[in-house]
């Protein structure tokens, strides 16, 4: 079994959640993290005339890597998602009321709105220019959304807050009127180029507060984005310590769009995997034999039974923190895992000397869905729905067990290392 290095524990974790505030810097944190450990970077524009050893790709907000031998074993796939619900700006940004500047954005997924009143935001994300993409981020707070005086809302603590996305949630950065372009001046100024340069832009809001361990016996992780940079985090772990000589062979897919639904041209429901795996098998007459005997991972967030809202979980699938990675069964597949996937990975999760728990939703509640489903699809491949327990799932800030992590990253590589 491979261990996985306490270097790269859960500070490692959290520096990589720091790292990463959105999809692109998820994808660009990878590609560092391969190319430190071996692997080289493939073009999908480029022919492949193999695809033997350790390689990644890139498309957009997603990645694929892989550890290949030739062998005809099959694949031993992780799945998971790059992006998490939040605040994003949109095309014409410059806006503002009542002599403040303000951006406008919209809500990306089925983000917790009310977290992300009060905080200290930066904004992060790409700029398009002639000569490609670049990355930007700014770490400083310039924007935050106010929330309303309780003098002015004084049955707020009665009736619940609703809030308006058009309306209700528009960041302020400034006093004054508003200033069109000034949103691309700064982020060109961001991403190191001129403002003429800056031609489109996807850019979101980050919470600035650093990731913590918490709890009086430092039991839990407080963090942004743990649903599901934790699974990216896990997934690289087990794939860098994945055997690069004996089959089968491992991949790693991290996918962006997850939480608006998959369906985008990078997103799980689309070519990615499958065209992948195809020029990874060298021809669609390897691929179809290879797929037969794939097993296949969707690592994600799983739901911990809430201490104040118990009634709210189904009482004979109770989930805790601490209690190993969460197997998701779902009858309406919303979560793709089967029996004999279910049987697959608590037989690696016994093989890596960790435990398991088995999640079912409420019956009177509609459940979640995850990238299991497509990738189950796409592929054809027996794929089990797995995570680590958190709280507080889609808030800008959210909760997990702190040894969990890698109690996760050691029953994914125990998965990979099918043959050990
Ligand atoms: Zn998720």
């Amino acid at each position: 079994m491979a261990e996985v290095n306490a270097t790269r524990g859960i500070d490692g974790l959290l520096d990589f959640i720091d790292a990463c505030p959105t999809p692109f810097h998820v994808v660009d944190r990878a590609a560092d993290v391969l190319r430190a450990s071996g692997f080289t970077e493939m073009d999908e524009a480029d022919e492949w005339p193999d695809a033997v050893g350790s390689r990644y790709v890139r498309r957009g907000g997603s990645l694929v890597a892989w550890r290949h031998q030739t062998s005809d074993a099959g694949f031993r796939i992780i799945g998971a998602h790059t992006d998490s619900p939040n605040l994003r700006i949109t095309a014409q940004p410059d806006t503002g009321q009542a002599g403040y500047r303000q951006l406008g954005v919209e809500v990306y997924g089925g983000a917790l709105l009310n977290s992300w009143l009060d905080r200290d935001l930066g904004v992060a994300g790409r700029v398009a220019t002639p000569a490609g993409t670049r990355l930007f981020c700014i770490n400083r707070p310039v924007l935050r959304v106010p929330q309303l005086a309780i003098h002015l809302d004084r049955e707020v603590n009665q009736k619940g807050l609703l809030l308006n996305p058009q309306t209700h949630i528009v960041p302020v950065w400034g006093l004054g009127l508003r200033t069109p372009g000034e949103f691309a001046l700064t982020a060109a100024e961001a991403a190191g180029v001129d403002a003429d340069e800056v031609l489109a832009w996807d850019a979101m809001l980050h919470d600035l507060t650093p990731s913590v361990i918490g709890g009086i016996d430092d039991e839990f992780v407080y963090a942004p984005r743990i649903d599901n940079q934790v699974s990216c985090w896990a997934g690289l772990q087990a794939l860098i310590d994945a055997p690069a000589d004996s089959p089968p062979s491992a991949v790693l897919c991290l996918f962006d769009h997850e939480e608006v639904g998959s369906t985008s041209a990078q997103g799980a429901a689309s070519t990615l995997l499958p065209a992948v795996l195809e020029r990874i098998a060298g021809s669609r007459g390897a691929l179809h034999p290879a797929l037969a005997q794939s097993l296949c991972v969707s690592a994600d967030g799983a739901h911990a039974t809430h201490p104040n809202y118990p009634e709210r979980h189904e009482p004979d699938h109770h989930i805790a923190m601490g209690d190993g990675p969460v197997i998701k069964r779902n009858a309406n597949q919303r979560y793709a895992t089967d029996a004999v996937g279910e049987a697959a990975f608590a037989a690696a999760c016994e093989k890596a000397g960790v435990g398991h728990q088995l999640y079912v939703h409420r019956g009177d509640m509609p459940c979640g869905s995850t990238i299991g489903p497509f990738a189950a699809s796409t592929t054809g491949v027996t794929t089990i729905d797995v995570g680590v327990a958190q709280l507080s799932m889609h808030s800008a800030r959210e909760m997990c067990g702190a040894q969990d992590p890698m109690d996760f990253a050691l029953a994914l590589s125990a998965f990979l290392n099918a043959a050990g």
